[in-house]
């Protein structure tokens, strides 16, 4: 890594981050460009000017609904409440909680009736239904901004090369000629995640390594399976320059953060969000899980609905700003998470969510209707240094499968661990088959599970 082609490299960077893609933008009639530079200097605020200014934007976001959006229109009404009645955040708990049901049902007297150029989204859920919902250009000038924000905490900017390991469907489906063009242009490479045979695998890191990326993006389980297999395969990919792996779309387990950091000699910071709830926190490298809170408002609330302090682990509800074509206002997301009082050694004055324990399906019923997370389980298989692989799929309360990939194979004695401690956690009775497999394909979304349930867990309705 001499330092010439770096420097070069930089100079590529700055014309696409200062010239290039602030020109796509307005072309595209997206403001993120003046919307990142807005929030560079808002993350500095105090946490108090931060509140203030969502206020703010609280106070526009229902304005703007009650004139423009009819669901909202009527549901001022009904509750008796004008978005001039709020004097602080707590305020907002006097509307109800929006859900996917309610977006479902009411998915036309959400639009704003002044909205042009929507566009419309369906998140695929690899559990669960589809959601259809739509999105203005304010709202995607806004997440590209907070997303283009923390990467640049990072030391990466819009034009350094960048690979993008996805399977999003609906990111694959907009993959048209303009888009490969620009993609090239920003030095930006999709890898599709849908299936990661050895010969794609092989595939993957001879393009790393060709590309010599920045930065990576992808899911968690997608990076480190392609860790794993680098190792095992024994090429050296630590060498090539990557800053930061970035990460998102499922929870982040520990020893995913250190077999992705080691195989690739970097960093790696973890992402918290999704097209529906938007890009709701992001890691700095001091550690801390940054809200974008100049554009979301995060509470956490129980099973009733109820607000929770800070530092109780709840249900994230989050309510975008900058979502007046279609508001998301009290968005459940299904996730698990934990509002953080602390300051970030970083200094900047964005507050923090902790613990982000997951989404909802990531857990599993004992027999008894116990619900515990899936980390229960996968962690008997992750102690076995034999299991190289392995998928949990609860078919029924009374049954769950496992599919395991070993090396040499499971013994006897192996296996009956594993049903023993199986039946302790699900219930005695449960019965536990293990299916050896030469390999775990992915979900169709692109993504490892490592726990499916399709017991229905009533936390997300
Ligand atoms: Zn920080």
């Amino acid at each position: 890594m001499g330092d010439s082609p770096r420097r070069r490299s930089d100079y590529y960077t700055a014309w696409v981050s200062g010239m290039l893609f602030p020109l796509h933008e307005r072309f595209k009639g997206h403001a993120s460009v003046k919307v990142r530079k807005t929030m560079e200097r808002s993350q500095w605020l105090s946490p108090e000017q931060i509140v203030q200014g969502q206020l703010d934007g609280l106070r526009q976001l229902l304005s703007h609904a009650q004139a423009h959006v009819p669901y909202y229109q009527k549901l001022f009404d009904s509750v008796g409440l004008a978005p001039n009645d709020m004097r602080s955040l707590q305020d907002l708990q006097g509307l109800p909680l929006l859900d996917k049901e309610k977006i479902r049902a009411n998915l036309d007297t959400l639009r704003a009736d002044n909205a042009r150029n929507l566009t419309r989204f369906n998140t695929g859920g690899s559990s669960g239904e589809p959601l259809v919902f739509y999105i203005g250009k304010e709202r995607v000038s806004h997440d590209i901004a907070a997303k283009w924000r923390a990467t640049r905490w990072w030391g990466v900017d819009i034009g350094d090369p960048e690979i993008v390991i996805w399977g999003s469907p609906i990111e694959l489906g907009a993959q048209d000629r303009l888009r490969s063009l620009r993609d090239y242009l920003l030095r930006s490479k999709l890898l599709p995640a849908f299936e990661m045979s050895g010969q794609k695998l092989e595939h993957f890191l001879a393009t790393i390594r060709r590309l010599r990326p920045r930065m990576l993006f992808g899911y968690p389980s997608a990076l480190s399976h392609i860790a794993q297999y680098a190792d095992r395969k024994g090429v050296e990919m630590n060498d090539i320059g990557i800053q930061v792996a970035f990460v998102t779309s499922e929870r982040l387990y520990d020893d995913q953060r250190r077999q992705i950091g080691a195989t690739f000699g970097c960093s790696v910071a973890n992402g918290y969000g999704s097209r529906d709830a938007g890009f709701i926190a992001h890691e700095c490298p001091a550690g801390g899980m940054h809200i974008t809170a100049e554009d979301i408002i995060v509470e956490i609330i129980d099973a009733e609905g109820r607000v929770l302090p800070h530092g109780e682990a709840g249900e994230i509800v989050v309510t975008h700003l900058a979502s007046g074509d279609f508001p998301f206002i009290r968005y459940r997301t299904g996730d698990v998470g934990v509002l953080d009082d602390k300051r970030c050694a970083c200094g900047r004055g964005l507050p923090l969510l902790r613990e982000i324990q997951g989404r909802s399906t990531d857990f599993v019923v004992a027999q008894d209707g116990t619900i515990m997370h899936g980390l229960a389980l996968i962690y008997i298989l992750r102690d076995m240094p034999q299991i190289r692989a392995f998928k949990i799929v609860q078919e029924t309360l009374d049954f769950t499968r496992i599919l395991i990939v070993t090396a040499s194979g499971l013994d006897q004695a192996d296996a009956s661990h594993i049903v023993a401690a199986f039946q302790s956690r699900l219930g005695k009775h449960v019965a536990v088959k293990i299916e050896e497999v030469s390999e775990i394909p992915a979900e169709k979304s692109g993504k490892f599970r490592y726990v499916v349930s399709k017991v229905t867990v009533p936390a997300e309705q």
